[in-house]
């Protein structure tokens, strides 16, 4: 008896019948690009392997003018077809199916050649598209119709229409991108006729058993977006002009709320894909935000959604489905949400990857294989470096003791998960609790290593960590100044509190400071009247009337550095916008550029761009300076002529996070 029957039902599509209702949705690794075919295919099939019943590609382009970025890969060429079949064989042959998600970017475009309904720029490219006349409207369906017909050609199970995000298909359908007058633009019967008359014809091309999937946008979260109505006249359209399924997308690209980041409270946007399904024939799949097996079933058993798309969660394991089929849901390796291995890599250019799992994406490259002969390990200290190379190592056969100095596993990761907002943290601490036991891990708890634990050991490994920089600031004696860790383990801090750094622990505890009571993470009616979600039905495009209405800060905060620019500009590319205007919205004073002279019973003594000294006013300081290797051990070590590996904060303490250290850490492993 399972524990999720809903999630495992199979679903049948009339010509194919799905073994289970999750769909692993579209990402785009940039893998494509590196031209190593047998890479992508590895990619993929690793997720056929572990169960799940339908897999969406990244976005092809369908032409030079629709790729997100110049060079973006599609399908154009004959040896693209046979590039295409490798990865759709290799699907297959480890008993899986894929679609071949098809995308034109339209004025999303990165490049001069971006086409659109009307010449209006887009506020997130530099690129003012070319407004497109009749004959360019039908070159671009054309082209559509034939990336679909050679998705066909190239062995995949079906392909997805990208209608969602503020694409191209998606741009035609709202005033605010489509100010045409001609039969493209003015009545909505106009404005959807592009999307309509695109899965007609592909229909007409691939043939009735070939899965047709529509992605529509279900809330815009832009002003001037579709209305709920409109979003309904939609759905029937394309049903009508034969789509197998409807794919659910939440907010376009230029929208300023979070519809994906680890703020976001899990399945949060549900509610509008189930109050789609009642109005079509056909199966609707729901997204955003659903990360474990327990979330998806739920949804299911409500009758919300035919199926759940997972995406990112998919980099973080592979067997996620297996894993829950076979009772083991708490192996299942969670994706915490947190973008930096993966859309941050992504939109750098970077091949992505995953923070959780640094195999994804590496399937070839990084490959944990059974230890020739085992070894004994010591690793010492239990974050996230010391987590990563302990379970490694005893996943390749070898006995591994590690040792931790405090009662629990996580070490800096402890830390996160008290920040409002970053609650999956816990989630991701759990999961390492539970590989330790599953592999086997000798853990030590309260055990400070010493040079008298090692000595017998084949190998020892060090990831003992970090402490808080000491800034030197001239301070007062009895001047109230905590440091970060002392903060978010419950230090009692007063109502005007300045904080010295600015970094992602700055911006952490900010959060933690200004808000009080329950997160809005865990409290999708609060997060939304904080980020000011409103319901499409009630406004075009879904923003609430009266804007964002944030709770008022807990207490009066001041976020200083040195550095005179913006504070925050190094966080998270696809996440910093966020953390900023959240901050914003509490009345977060940031300010770069300041010269701290001296810290005082009563405050802070500051220089600011240069001007004369003023005292910020404040109850608590609190020093988020940044951290420095913890290296005690390895000195002794080194003394005493054991050799060892160092890793993690311990190596490298500057702009170390939890992704370099679980990458370093799963790295050294693979090579012991
Ligand atoms: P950090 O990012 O290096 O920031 C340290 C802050 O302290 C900076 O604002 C720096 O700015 C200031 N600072 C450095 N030396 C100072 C000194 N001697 N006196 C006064 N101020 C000084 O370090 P962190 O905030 O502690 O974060 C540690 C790591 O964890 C980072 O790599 C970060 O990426 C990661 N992290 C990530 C997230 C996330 O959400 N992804 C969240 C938390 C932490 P000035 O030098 O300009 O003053
Ligand atoms: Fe999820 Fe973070 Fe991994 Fe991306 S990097 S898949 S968000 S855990």
């Amino acid at each position: 008896m399972t524990l999720y029957p809903h999630m495992l039902a199979p679903l049948d599509l009339g010509f194919v019948t799905l073994p289970n209702r999750v769909l692993m949705g579209s990402m785009h690794t940039n893998l494509e690009e590196t031209g190593d075919w047998n890479r992508v295919a590895e990619f993929y099939a690793a997720r056929a392997r572990g169960g799940v019943a339908l897999i969406v590609t990244g976005g092809m382009a369908p032409n030079r003018e629709g790729g997100v970025f110049p060079g973006a890969a599609g399908l154009f060429t004959p040896q693209d077809i046979a590039n295409h079949r490798l990865v759709t064989d290799r699907v297959h042959g480890a008993g899986g199916r894929i679609a071949m998600q098809i995308l034109h970017a339209g004025r999303y475009a990165y490049g001069s050649d971006c086409v659109a309904p009307s010449a209006i720029k887009s506020p997130i490219s530099p690129f003012p598209p070319r407004e497109l006349d009749n004959e360019g409207i039908e070159k671009q369906i054309a082209d559509i119709v034939t990336a679909a017909a050679r998705a066909r050609e190239a062995g995949y199970d079906g392909v997805e229409i990208m209608g969602s995000e503020g694409y191209f298909l998606n741009q035609f359908l709202v005033r605010h991108t489509n100010r045409r007058t001609d039969d493209w633009g003015g009545a909505y019967a106009n404005r959807m006729r592009l999307p309509v008359e695109v899965v007609r014809r592909v229909r007409a091309a691939v043939g009735a058993d070939f899965i047709l999937i529509y992605r529509i946008s279900l809330i815009d979260l832009v002003p001037d977006g579709s209305t709920w109505d409109e979003v309904v006249t939609l759905a029937r359209a394309i049903e009508a002009a034969g789509a197998t399924m409807l794919n659910t997308g939440i907010g376009w690209h230029e929208a300023r709320i979070p519809t994906i980041a680890t703020s976001v409270p899990r399945a949060a946007f549900t509610w509008l894909t189930a109050r789609l399904r009642p109005e079509v024939g056909i199966p609707v799949i729901t997204s955003n935000r659903i990360n474990m097996p327990d979330v998806a079933e739920q949804l299911l058993a409500d009758g919300k959604a035919d199926m759940v798309s997972m995406a990112r969660p998919f980099l973080a394991d592979p067997d996620f489905v297996t894993k829950a089929a076979a009772g083991r849901a708490a192996e299942i390796a969670p994706c915490i949400a947190c973008n930096q291995a993966c859309l941050d890599h992504t939109f750098g250019g970077k091949l992505t990857s995953c923070l959780v799992n640094p195999r994804a994406c590496h399937e070839t490259e990084l490959v944990y294989t059974p230890a020739m002969s085992p070894k004994r390990i010591a690793v010492v200290g239990a974050g996230p470096a010391g987590l990563s190379v302990a379970l490694v190592a005893a996943e390749r056969g070898h006995e591994v003791t590690l040792f931790e100095a405090s009662d629990q596993i996580g070490g800096q990761l402890n830390l996160a998960r008290r920040v409002p907002g970053k609650e999956e943290f816990d989630g991701l601490v759990a999961w390492f609790r539970t590989m330790l036991a599953v592999r086997k891990v000798d853990l030590q708890l309260n055990h400070a290593a010493e040079v008298s634990d090692l000595g017998g050991f084949d190998e020892v490994i060090l990831a003992t960590g970090v402490k808080p920089r000491d800034p030197g600031i001239p301070t007062e004696p009895g001047a109230p100044v905590l440091s970060y860790a002392e903060v978010l383990e419950g230090a009692k801090v007063g109502q005007k509190a300045v904080l010295i750094g600015a970094g992602g622990i700055g911006f952490d505890v900010a959060e933690f400071l200004v808000q009080d009571g329950i997160s809005p993470t865990i409290d999708a009616s609060l997060w939304r009247r904080e980020w000011g979600v409103g319901d499409p039905a009630v406004t075009a495009g879904g923003l609430a009337p009266d804007g964002p209405h944030p709770d008022p800060a807990a207490r009066q905060v001041t976020l200083l550095q040195r550095k005179p620019e913006k504070p925050g500009r190094k966080l998270g590319k696809t996440t910093g916008w966020i953390h900023r205007a959240s901050l914003q919205m509490k009345g977060v004073r940031m300010q770069g550029g300041a010269d701290y002279s001296r810290i005082t019973r009563t405050g802070i003594t500051v220089s600011i761009a240069g001007a004369n000294p003023v005292e910020i006013e404040a109850d608590t300081i609190v020093i988020c300076a940044g951290q420095e290797p913890r290296r005690e051990l390895a000195e002794m070590l080194q003394k005493a002529a054991i050799p060892f590996h160092l890793i993690g904060g311990a190596d490298v303490a500057a702009e170390l996070d939890a992704k370099r250290a679980i990458d370093q850490g799963a790295r050294l492993a693979a090579q012991l």
